[in-house]
């Protein structure tokens, strides 16, 4: 494996590289969601492909210092778990490489970024268009690879994909769960042992409103009721139920894909989640 940390080393080890290449972008702290996408990776590009990781804790993407500044960043076990999972090259720089101190572009999408994690986080996918396309042009992937996890992420990435014409395809992955539901996520080592054994509850509360059958003020409103139950010290952010492709919500029940997505504070953690639902049979 080759690890790299400069964007001219990067460049130099890409034009080394042949086959179809694979990337999978990250914030580092890996886990076994993160290694699900390397694996599907590994399985689209074939033995004669490649797969890389980048490892990048992007700070303009953080919409509150706090967070960015407590994010985790085992940068040796990260390329431990890279070099087990047999990625081929990864990519590991600080910000300076990445924004120059008077960088002054960003990658705008403006439809589907204004609902959900959008609306409570100014600023937030703009930051992840801009590093992701950076990260494109940087590796030239073939493919990238995106989890479900981050639903909203990668709807706005396969938009800038296809309104910018990148010539890139994109891999969606499923969720990651631990076996109480809990979504996978690098942030859930922040939680207190309480909010650790609270946080199933988001996920629980997802399948509450999918089980329910009713309007959708109905649906969520079982949702809020379990959460208010089994985490009653969890802060909602936002619990809403959404066109799968517009991600704008919904007030009649769903004659198309939707998503039921959901944004909760346990402490200072916010954690997200995400179900997709069918529609209902008319
Ligand atoms: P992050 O390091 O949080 O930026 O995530 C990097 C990639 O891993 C994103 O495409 C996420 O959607 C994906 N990911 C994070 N958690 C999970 C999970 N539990 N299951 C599947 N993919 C995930």
């Amino acid at each position: 494996m080759t690890t790299v940390t400069s964007t001219h080393e990067l460049r130099q080890a890409r034009a080394t590289l042949g086959g179809p290449l694979a990337l999978v972008p990250t914030m580092g702290a890996l886990h076994a969601g993160h290694l699900a996408l390397v694996a599907a990776a590994r399985a689209a590009v074939g033995p004669a492909g490649r797969v890389a990781v980048s490892i990048f804790v992007n700070p303009i993407q953080f919409d509150r210092p706090s967070d960015l500044a407590s994010y985790p960043r085992p940068l040796q076990a990260d390329l431990a778990a890279c070099a087990a999972a047999g990625v081929d090259l990864v990519f590991a720089p600080q910000a300076a490489q990445l924004y120059a101190p008077d960088h002054s572009v960003r990658v705008i999408e403006e439809s589907l970024s204004t609902t959900l994690c959008g609306a409570s986080r100014p600023g937030h996918f703009a930051g992840v268009c801009t590093i992701v396309l950076k990260l494109f042009n940087l590796f030239q992937p073939d493919l990238a690879v995106f989890g479900k996890k981050d639903y909203q992420q990668l709807a706005i990435i396969r938009r800038m994909t296809r309104d910018l014409d990148l010539p890139v395809r994109i891999l969606p992955v499923d969720t990651c769960r631990e076996p109480d539901g809990l979504a996978l996520s690098s942030r859930n080592q922040r939680l207190s042992p309480q909010a650790r054994a609270a946080a199933p509850a988001i996920y629980q509360a997802l399948l509450a409103a999918r089980d329910t059958r009713g309007t959708p003020a109905q649906r969520l409103a079982a949702a809020r009721a379990l959460l208010a139950t089994r985490a009653p010290d969890a802060r909602l952010d936002y619990l809403e139920l959404v066109d799968a492709e517009t991600l704008q919500p919904l007030d009649a029940a769903p004659r198309r894909p939707a998503l039921l997505a959901v944004a909760a504070f346990f402490g200072e953690v916010r954690l997200i989640d995400n179900l997709e639902i069918q529609p209902d049979p008319a």
